[in-house]
């Protein structure tokens, strides 16, 4: 009983156009184009699974859902047959000839509101079934409903001005796809070629994509499974063949959410540093799906930059398949899952960091500067990140790690600021002049070792409402402690300042009596805002030339027996008096990091040597 009759169509005019621009402009990309097609085909059959529960007379109904590829190089043909519900004729017309959907249809109102300029909108989206025609100059489409009385029906069109239909004989249920590939895409009639589209785009198509009887999309999509459903030996398969992980990854985050945007998400940190090991700063690891087909590998705005060390999946179904990589980053969707991505795995860092500190000191001594970067670059997550920080201090032992949180737990009653110290390593800190006046008080002071620490200390500024503040800085407070020394009187103490402040001129702005010092004569105090040792060092290594005039401050040591020897001297050995203050000065810069010119000083202690051998 079937029709011969060939019907006519002439495309809607919205359609001629779009097909225009496909043809003649849409060259960047043609790769998506079976990527296109197989959504179609998995979304199809995605439907088929809903009717099944609530149909009962389904054509063909339990033939196995999948997706069939067959490539004739002679022909120059590719062939992709699916079992999904199918279209009858006023479907065909429908979907395949007016912009009854939604991406070609916001293409067009973007079209008509650039006047019509095509040359930034073309990648930016998708164009469906129609990007068929980048890579084909015919297609067919044999089309046969769900429905058990409908029509076999046979869709054809060069995509210029309109397409027929006409009834074919009997099919089986669904919708097959012949591309007759026009000359510059020949280059995809080849299995290779189209085993590798399948490979990028579509691996975790949820039904089977067939080629020569072998299954091409091997790898599950466990991001949309719930936990229970998958194994540790499924993760761990799954990070070293679609994250290509080498190594063993050291914590997993696996989680959905609905609100206030729909994610699934699989991420893994991984349990070596890649940049670490001198293959310099990798690429983003953290590939972008919508519904398990491949938006983007790279996807850049994904996650903030200092979490390109993670590795893994988010599928996001609000996610228009279509947005290209141009618009990604503006897209307001991405940064939504920015957000809330971002929290979730910092928060995940935070929980492990708490149920096996010992695991996760190790995870943190290779992966330390991913989070510092992230203090300094990244405004909207960097008290989050800064719970994440471990570190030395005054209170723990060598070699072991405490964290700010910590810190705040074991502050003294009174105590306002968080006390650090940056240096290059615990020794340099402890045998300095800096430390003591807060042992002395019971004071525990952060010890920051690594370069870096003076900026992400900076940008951090403060953490739980506490100040940071560098007991190098002038200005920090600290409550009288006896020393049980005699000191000098205050009439002394002004005295010799004043004597101080005279001999060394220029190079302090201020010479006062502190409460910080217990063994040390003297400290050299920098200004808040003034440039640390560890800066200055910078600065000297980048430009030779650089050259700043260190200003401190002098704080001495009234109990200590070197500073009340000077003061008794300096009326009746004035030359030796003047030696030893100038000394004093260049000692304390020695401990402060801050002598670059130390001839003079050596000069100067030849003479005091002489003189102390009489
Ligand atoms: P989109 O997928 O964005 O809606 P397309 O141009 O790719 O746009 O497809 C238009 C419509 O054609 C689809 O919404 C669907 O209804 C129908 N369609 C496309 N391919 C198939 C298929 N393989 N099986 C059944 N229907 C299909």
């Amino acid at each position: 009983m079937s029709d011969t009759t060939v019907e006519k169509h002439a495309f809607q005019a919205e359609i001629q156009q779009l097909l225009d621009l496909v043809v003649h402009s849409l060259y960047t990309d043609k790769d998506i184009f079976l990527r296109e097609l197989i959504s179609n085909a998995s979304d199809s059959m995605e439907k088929v699974r809903h009717l099944e529960g609530t149909e009962k007379d389904i054509k063909d109904s339990g033939d196995e859902l999948k997706i069939s590829l067959e490539i004739d190089k002679d022909a120059k043909t590719i062939t992709l047959t699916d079992r999904g519900i199918g279209m009858n004729r006023e479907e065909l017309v429908a979907n395949l000839g007016t912009i009854a959907h939604s991406g070609t249809k916001a293409f067009l109102e973007q079209l008509k509101e650039t006047g019509g300029s095509p040359a930034g909108l073309i990648g930016q989206f998708g164009v469906g079934f129609y990007s068929a025609f980048m890579v084909a100059d015919k297609v067919e489409v044999f089309s046969r409903s769900w429905k058990q009385d409908a029509q076999s029906l046979r869709w054809e069109s060069d995509g210029k001005t309109g397409y027929e239909i006409e009834e074919v004989d009997e099919l089986p249920r669904g919708v097959k796809i012949i591309l007759y590939l026009n000359e510059a895409s020949e280059e995809f009639a080849d299995d290779m070629r189209v085993k590798g589209l399948i490979e990028r785009y579509s691996n975790f198509v949820g039904f089977p994509i067939m080629m020569d009887d072998k299954r091409l999309n091997e790898v599950e999509a466990l991001w949309l499974k719930s936990k229970s459903e998958v194994s540790e030996e499924d993760y761990k398969e799954f990070y070293k063949f679609a994250c290509k992980g080498f190594d063993e990854p050291a914590y997993r985050l696996h989680f959905s959410a609905d609100a206030p945007i729909s994610i699934n998400a699989l991420i893994f940190a991984p349990g070596e540093n890649p940049e670490k090991m001198g293959f310099g700063k990798v690429d983003a690891g953290v590939a972008l799906y919508c519904k398990k087909v491949l938006i983007d590998a790279e996807p850049k705005g994904l996650l903030p930059d200092w979490l390109r060390f993670v590795k893994g999946v988010v599928d996001s179904a609000d996610l228009p398949l279509n947005i290209s990589r141009e618009t990604m980053q503006d897209s307001a969707l991405v940064r939504k899952l920015n957000g809330v991505i971002s929290k979730r795995i910092i928060k995940m860092f935070e929980k492990e960091a708490n149920a096996d500190p010992a695991k996760y000191r190790e995870f943190y001594k290779k992966f330390e500067r991913f989070f510092k970067e992230g203090i300094a670059t990244d405004f909207a997550n960097k008290d989050a990140l800064a719970k994440l920080l471990r570190f030395e201090s005054s209170m723990t032992d060598a070699g072991e790690l405490c964290s700010l949180t910590d810190y705040v737990g074991r502050m003294k009653e009174g105590q306002e600021k968080i006390y650090f110290l940056v240096g290059r390593s615990r020794d340099d800190i402890e045998s300095g002049p800096y430390i003591e006046a807060f042992k002395a008080r019971g004071l525990e002071v952060i010890y920051f070792t690594d370069s870096v620490d003076e900026y992400v200390v900076d940008s951090l500024g403060e953490f739980d409402g506490k100040k940071l503040s560098s007991i190098r800085h002038a200005g920090v407070d600290l409550e009288d402690v006896d020393s049980g020394a005699d000191s000098l009187s205050e009439d002394e103490i002004t005295k010799l300042c004043e004597y101080l402040q005279n001999e060394l001129g220029d190079g302090v702005t201020k010479v006062s009596s502190g409460k910080r010092l217990v063994d040390s004569p003297v400290i050299a105090l920098v200004p808040e805002d003034g440039m640390s040792p560890q800066v200055r060092q910078m600065m000297k290594a980048m430009d030779e030339n650089f050259k700043d005039e260190v200003k401190v401050e002098l704080e001495i040591n009234p109990r200590h027996p070197l500073v009340k020897k000077l003061s008794e001297i300096t009326e009746g050995q004035p030359e030796v008096a003047k030696l030893v203050a100038a000394q004093l000065l260049d000692n304390a810069l020695i401990s402060a990091g801050l002598l670059d010119d130390a001839r003079e000083t050596i000069k100067r202690m030849n003479s005091l040597m002489e003189k102390a051998m009489g």
